[in-house]
């Protein structure tokens, strides 16, 4: 498992979104195909992704959560937030 100075407040911020979501009853996570879409860049396409921890080495989040959570973009911008009704991500 790897950390950053940037784990803990990144890890924080994720559960406020969450919360956030919660709160304005937005979708906290996305449709099955999204994540798949999502995860398929993180590993195959991402060298900041790590095989060995399954973590994203620029905000360390493990990629198996972060893709299936509305709430969370990539750090790197090749795939962004989900709303639901809207997709908004790169089709790259
Ligand atoms: S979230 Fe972005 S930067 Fe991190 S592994 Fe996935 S594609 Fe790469």
């Amino acid at each position: 498992m790897r950390f950053n100075i940037f784990t803990i407040p990144n890890f924080l911020s994720a559960i406020i979104r969450v919360f956030r979501n919660l709160i304005l009853r937005r979708p906290v996570l996305v449709p099955e195909d999204i994540a798949e879409y999502r995860k398929r860049i993180c590993v195959k396409q991402c060298t900041w992704y790590d095989p060995d921890t399954g973590q994203c080495m620029v905000c360390t989040c493990f990629v198996d959560l972060k893709v299936a959570l509305a709430t969370e973009r990539c750090p790197k911008g090749r795939w962004s937030f989900y709303y639901k009704g809207k997709k908004v991500h790169n089709t790259t």
